[in-house]
């Protein structure tokens, strides 16, 4: 297996020479011009010592050079670290020298942070993509900051083979941080290749297909179920450098962009955006949503106009499908993260770790050729995820229905129980996401003489609305069993969140706990 993913750009070639591979800001990259750059590229990492098992990092946005370098890593058996360009200067500093990475591959818009948050790591090399000035820069940029168009003008395209297995690391990702510190799940290219084989099947994706990727590719779901498997197949890449709600139903109507894959967020974006209703985005037949439960009144708005959504559920350790809801099931199994991928096996675990009945709720399990063998350097992590059979314990809550669909009730962690009963707050958030008024909403346990521990809401209330804790209270009253309605609602200007936008909930549990 010469180079691994590494390889993918070269073996579409010949067969899609000269047809287009990636498309940004109106700059057009065919598959062979890829290719050359990737060649290129690795004579570059190569010059400066990156060997097999070396980690090379990516900071910035979505551009034709995240997916240079990803490929040009592979291509000298190296593995890829992208990185979220959200991070604050220590977290970015933690992310380099926990994954040891010697070269930083740094958007010029990100100079502000990529110079503090290299310094004092492993980082000997640094080479900077031009996509405009950072604002909040404002010093000299250094001599040993290498222009990455300059570094690939001067290098010879020779391709040299690096032989890697399906068991060699190809990346490292780090987890959300949703319930602590980040983890990096090392994903082997077995596991790439395997989840991009889940999605070729099960998302039907053609050669003739146009994505469009609404979500940054440092995050597992952009990188694995949109952008590999469309380069994998030899379809059409469009790079939105950054989300923004106009311009991307703008590229939608503009390349008859045929699928789209994001987070719930982004797609309630898009539905809300003034130009929703004028924009022609009937050439999308492929969209596909994840990563946390969906409100049901952004399902509602694509409905109307005909677009039905695949819905998946997964983690970065997973590659991250786990599973996925076909679309002709979306009525019938409303609210399913739907069946195991192609080739990927669910289970639901009871307490002492052994499977349960269909219809009751366990942890869910997950086993097959995409999920990670271990995180990186956290070998008390990797144990404490893995039972003897090597099923992986993803630490959510759910139970499988008799036809095998799956139903996700929550986090092991922010699980409540109140009483005995055992209450999901994404449950109760649902229907308190149904008011209007609310942007954003988080139901955490705290303590209770009575019951042990009760819920409360914490809500974010929209840009110029109102709302009491009676209208919330008022409004869950009969809708939700009494035993899991929250005691008390109280209202913050803004959640805490991870660099991801997930809301952390140990933070607002240490706030109104
Ligand atoms: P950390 O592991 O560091 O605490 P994280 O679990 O949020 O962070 P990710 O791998 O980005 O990191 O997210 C995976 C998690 O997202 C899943 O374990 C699950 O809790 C949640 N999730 C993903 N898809 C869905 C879905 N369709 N519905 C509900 N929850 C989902
Ligand atoms: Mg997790």
């Amino acid at each position: 297996l010469n180079n691994g993913i590494g390889s993918w750009p070269h073996r579409r070639l010949p067969k899609s020479a000269g047809r287009t591979a990636l498309v940004c800001r109106g700059r057009t990259t065919t598959y062979d011009e890829l290719a050359e750059r990737v060649d290129r590229l690795a004579a570059v990492l190569r010059e400066h010592g990156v060997r097999p098992g070396d980690r090379v990092a990516y900071l910035g946005e979505n551009h034709p050079a995240f997916l240079e370098t990803l490929f040009a890593a592979g291509g000298c058996g190296a593995v890829f670290v992208p990185l979220n360009t959200r991070l604050a200067a220590p977290e970015l500093r933690f992310a380099l020298g926990d994954s040891g990475a010697t070269v930083l591959v740094h958007a010029s818009s990100l100079t502000g942070l990529a110079l503090p948050g290299s310094a004092d790591t492993a980082v000997g090399l640094r080479l900077r993509v031009d996509d405009g000035p950072d604002p909040r820069f404002t010093g000299e940029i250094p001599a040993d900051d290498v222009d990455l168009e300059e570094a690939l003008a001067a290098a010879d395209p020779v391709r040299v083979d690096v032989h890697v297995t399906l068991d060699d690391p190809a990346l490292i990702l780090y987890t959300s941080g949703t319930t602590g510190q980040p983890k990096g799940a090392v994903l082997t290219h077995g596991n790439v290749t395997w989840n991009c084989m889940n999605v070729l099947v099960d998302f039907d994706l053609a050669s003739t297909d146009v994505s469009l990727m609404i979500s940054p590719l440092f995050h597992v779901a952009a990188l694995d179920m949109g952008a590999l498997p469309t380069l994998l197949k030899g379809g059409v890449l469009v790079l939105e450098p950054r989300f923004d709600p106009g311009e991307a139903l703008r590229l939608i109507e503009e390349h008859r962009a045929t699928a789209i894959s994001g987070v719930p967020t982004t797609y309630q974006m898009l539905a809300e955006h003034p130009d929703w209703a004028t924009r022609d985005i009937s050439s999308l037949s492929k969209l596909t949503c994840g990563g946390s439960a969906v409100p049901h009144r952004v399902l509602a708005a694509y409905e109307e106009r005909g677009l039905a959504f695949t819905m998946g559920y997964g983690m970065t350790e997973t590659a991250p499908g786990a599973t996925t809801l076909p679309v002709r099931y979306s009525a019938a199994k409303a609210g399913s993260g739907g069946l195991p991928h192609f080739f990927t096996d669910v289970r639901i675990a009871g307490p002492d770790g052994s499977p349960v009945q269909s219809g009751e709720t366990g942890e869910i399990q997950i086993c097959g050729p995409n999920v990670i063998g271990a995180y990186w350097q956290r070998p008390d992590a990797t144990e404490q995820s893995f039972d003897d059979g090597g099923w992986f314990r993803s630490g959510d809550m759910g139970h499988l229905d008799e036809d095998g669909f799956l139903y996700i009730s929550d986090r092991l962690k922010d699980m409540i129980i109140s009483g005995g009963e055992n209450i999901y707050p994404a449950e109760i958030e649902q229907v308190v996401a149904e008011l209007e008024a609310v942007a954003a909403v988080a139901v955490i346990g705290v303590p209770d003489e009575k019951w042990g521990e009760v819920g409360r809401a914490v809500i974010t209330v929209r840009d110029g609305a109102t709302i009491t804790a009676e209208d919330v209270l008022a409004h869950l009253d009969g809708r939700l069993a009494r035993y899991k309605l929250p005691k008390t609602v109280v209202f913050t200007p803004e959640m805490p969140r991870t660099a991801s936008g997930k809301i952390r909930k140990a933070d607002l549990r240490k706030q109104f706990g």
